[in-house]
């Protein structure tokens, strides 16, 4: 029997599809990596019995990287990044094995369905798993076509049913524009951002920022934040007069009048208006018009206009938005939340999306009264034939989706209704007056019938107060006439809603990447997020923009990136080439940077003025092994060290306290250790400033301190304070921390496992001696009066696992704060298996771990 493997984004998504598929008959297993399943049916494709398996992906496969030493920022000119470094694609995730457990799957099968989103991203990754799988599944007969694509919209029976039936082609030139995108930003993004962070982060202490980024789409982005930043430092505030008056007739109806000028910028002549018109005591009506107005019910949902009311009406940024509207899409409540598109297909069945609404309490009433009335024609919108507009898929309830969860839902619930709805009319009456030769109006709503709004209350009519009935020529007392002395004010910051709404105007980004770039800007500091979700540019975003506008305003208009993204968009059309239009891309870009490096003058002359310089920062810590001076300590993020007489600058492990560690020196360069921690409930451990940034072993990365240094006679390092491999991660050691005392305690070097023992000890030694279980043998030594040890004995010497009388002075806890540096470890809670020692095995490293760590680690849970 033939099989076919069928792949999707997500393993939720392929849970569903799956289950749709099958008619819930299906047989699910985990796949090697244990986090995608591989769920299995029999049923037929091309009219012959066959065996499906429906498995997925995580997001992108591959990612795209340089090769080698082009990734040290050390050892290459940013410059040659353009064109001489070659690129090659990597393994997204190397953890998750995913080019491997395409393989397994893939091994043997005859046919392959790719149900990737339908996005140029899941078009892009359809490539990568056809990379992986092409080569390992079965040779076609003739020219047989082997490959497809599915095409849906929304994880429901019938859209799930339709695509497996018209099944279609994977778009190469989507993809291909999707490669062209990523090695452009990759390339461009880090030649900038490799030149300014060295260039800068050098030069001042406090620099608040450990990268100083440039990204061809984040850049202008930023910019539109910083323009009306500037609008507002250089708003002059200006007076203006505007004449009111209030008018009661003989029933005692009263009415505040609008002037016709609205209002007038000279107060002299604002004073002739009032004396002409304050002592006038009665005024007739001179007009009462009426007009029937109509407010329109929104156009369909596209990706764009969720983001902006969700930020504006719901508070939720645009990153956390889109998670969760994907969220909902996986589960199958509303359909694919990425499309640009504004208007429904004619195919599109309305009536029954909408009946499935019927019997939501929320909403029921509108509903099954537009059901009976007829539904309305959705307004004419954009199709621009990637998806149909955003749209509920099935009802759901608050408890089911959780509370932002639901309030998204809520909110594409509603304006689906409302766009099926009738639009409000309103009645306008104005009344219009004569006091002297001055022209004066009032004007009032009348609501006839509320349409959409009853939907969408928010955006229903505001209780106006009804105007008096009255007809031209009605008599009016005028009770007070008087000015008004206003100030035009500044703007305020612009709302991500507006950023949102400039981004999408001047083609910067798409739905897809809007909220990445917008979220970027956010995390590294150059703008922060104030109340009403208004974006403030810090100092740093604010000098930045500034700079490139003073050495090339282009790098910060929209106007590049928009021309590149239309290029883009003729490579997904298939109307250019890839390699031409790449090409023009960098070429423009590597003339512009070099223009950069040797204008980059200009750029300082404003740091100078916001920040100092980094000799003059900072408090002195430590010695210097080079000029044995002291070195200065800065404490800005990120905190550095500085020796101003060598001019170098030492990173520093971050989110965390340094302190001078008993003046002890490396012996390797001595410099003078010093001590990182994260406060008394988490880790700490001491480091050479110079061995942190230069690794002395091979076996050592940058940013290793002396828990993880193997030293073979160091006093400080992992050789002499190891204990054991950790109980819970794979690759860390638990490392003796000498300066805990009296609440002694070690940690792992890796994870945030902590365990904690013989508190009040008043010594505690790691021995070179080991115990059967290879930990390392621990000496303690108690004051007689605290000595929790048997027998009133004072010392005792014993395997920390093992040892019976150790066993009650032995805990396990979790650091507070994950240290940052410490790569991998999937966090808290998810336990990965004990396997076995990965410790660097270097000379003098007595303490190799061993199987059984598993039956040990049992002895702390
Ligand atoms: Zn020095
Ligand atoms: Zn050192
Ligand atoms: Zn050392
Ligand atoms: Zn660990
Ligand atoms: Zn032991």
């Amino acid at each position: 029997m033939k099989t076919v493997l069928m792949v999707a984004e997500k393993p939720s998504l392929a849970q569903s599809i799956a289950k749709i598929l099958s008619r819930g008959n299906l047989n699910s297993r985990k796949g090697l990596n244990g986090v995608c399943s591989v769920h299995e049916y029999a049923g037929t494709f091309l009219q012959q019995n066959v065996r499906f398996k429906v498995t997925s992906v995580c997001g992108h496969v591959m990612t795209l990287d340089f090769i080698g030493k082009y990734n040290n920022w050390d050892k290459v000119d940013p410059a040659e990044l353009f064109s001489k470094a070659p690129t090659e694609k990597k393994e997204a995730n190397p953890k998750l094995n995913m080019v491997k457990f395409l393989q397994v799957e893939g091994r043997g099968i005859d046919y392959i369905v790719l149900w990737l989103d339908c996005d140029k991203e899941g078009e892009n990754i359809c490539f990568e798993v056809l990379d992986a799988i092409k080569p390992v599944m079965n040779i076609p007969r003739g020219n047989e076509k082997v490959v497809y694509r599915a095409k849906f919209s929304a994880i429901t029976d019938s859209d799930i049913s339709k695509a497996m039936n018209q099944l279609g082609e994977p778009n190469r030139n989507e993809a291909l524009s999707v490669d062209a995108r990523q090695e452009l930003d990759l390339r461009v993004g880090c030649a900038f951002t490799r030149f300014q962070t060295k260039y800068f982060q050098g030069k001042y202490g406090n620099l608040d920022s450990s990268l100083v980024s440039f990204g061809p789409c984040q850049t202008p982005t930023l910019g539109f934040c910083v323009e009306r930043h500037d609008k507002i430092q250089s708003f002059k505030p200006e007076a203006y007069w505007v004449l009111q008056a209030k008018v009661t007739n003989s029933a005692g109806d009263s009415m505040v009048l609008d002037w016709d000028r609205v209002r007038v910028f000279d107060r002299e002549i604002a004073q002739m208006y009032l004396n002409m018109t304050k002592s006038t005591k009665e005024t007739k009506v001179q007009s009462v018009s009426k007009k029937e107005k109509v407010k329109q019910r929104p156009q369909a949902l596209n990706t764009v206009e969720m983001l902006r009311v969700a930020s504006s009406a719901l508070g939720m940024s645009p990153q956390h938005t889109m998670q969760i509207a994907e969220k909902l899409y996986t589960q199958g409540y509303i359909s694919y939340p990425r499309t640009e598109t504004t208007q429904y297909p004619e195919s599109f069945d309305l009536k029954a999306t909408l009946r499935q609404q019927a019997n939501n309490i929320n909403w029921s009433d509108v509903v099954k009264a537009l059901l009976t009335e007829g539904i309305n024609r959705p307004r004419k919108g954009q199709d621009v034939g990637d998806h149909p507009p955003i749209t509920p898929m099935r009802s759901a309830t608050e408890a089911e989706l959780g509370s932002d969860g639901w309030r998204l839902y809520e909110y594409i619930t509603r304006h689906f209704i409302a766009t099926i709805s009738y639009d409000c009319k309103y009645l306008q009456t104005t009344v219009a007056f004569n006091i002297d030769e001055e022209h004066f109006t009032c004007t009032g709503k009348t609501l006839l019938s509320a349409g959409y709004t009853t939907v969408m209350p928010w955006q229903s009519l505001a209780d106006e107060e009804t105007l008096p009935v009255c007809e031209g020529g009605d008599v009016f007392a005028v009770n007070e006439v008087k000015l008004l002395e206003k100030q035009t004010s500044p703007p305020d910051y612009l709302t991500e809603s507006e950023l949102i709404t400039l981004m999408e105007k001047h083609g910067i980004g798409t739905d897809a990447s809007i909220p990445v770039h917008i979220n970027n800007i956010c995390q590294r500091n150059y703008v922060t997020v104030e109340s009403g979700r208004r974006l403030k540019p810090t100092n740093l975003g604010i000098v930045l923009v500034h700079g490139y506008y003073k050495i090339d305003e282009e790098l910060v208009l929209p106007t590049i990136r928009s021309a590149v993204e239309k290029q883009l968009g003729l490579i997904a059309a298939g109307k250019a080439d890839f390699p031409p239009v790449l090409e023009h891309a960098l070429n423009i870009f590597k003339r512009k940077f070099h223009f950069f490096v040797d204008s980059i003058a200009g750029m300082d002359e404003l740091m100078e003025v916001s920040f100092s310089p980094i000799a003059e920062s900072g408090k002195p810590l430590s010695r210097c092994g080079k000029c044995h001076r002291f070195m200065k300590y800065i404490q800005a993020k990120p905190s550095r060290m500085h020796c101003s007489h060598c001019d170098d600058t030492y990173n520093l492990p971050q989110n965390g306290t340094i302190k001078l560690y008993k003046e002890l020196r490396c012996p390797l360069d001595e410099f003078e250790l010093v001590l990182w921690s994260s406060g008394s409930r988490g880790k700490s451990y001491p480091l050479c400033p110079y061995c942190y940034n230069h690794p002395p072993f091979r076996d050592m990365k940058k940013g290793m301190g002396c828990n993880e240094c193997t030293h073979p006679t160091c006093q400080h390092s992992l050789s002499l304070l190891g204990i054991v491999q950790c109980v819970e991660c794979e690759s860390g050691v638990l490392v003796f921390d000498p300066t805990s005392g009296p609440k002694w305690k070690m940690a792992c070097n890796s994870c945030n496992v902590v365990v904690h023992f013989f508190e009040n000890a008043h010594r505690v030694k790691v021995s070179s001696e080991t115990c059967v279980c290879e930990a390392a043998i621990v000496d303690v030594d108690f004051n007689k009066a605290k000595s929790p040890l048997p027998g009133e004995a004072t010392q005792h010497s014993g395997c920390v696992f093992c040892d019976p009388v150790f066993q009650n002075l032995v805990e396990l806890q979790y650091a507070k704060m994950k240290h940052p540096m410490h790569r991998g470890g999937g966090g808290q809670g998810r336990r990965r298996g004990r396997g076995r020692g990965r410790r660097p095995s270097g000379r003098g490293n007595p303490k190799k771990p061993k199987d059984k760590m598993a039956a040990l680690a049992a002895y702390f849970v």
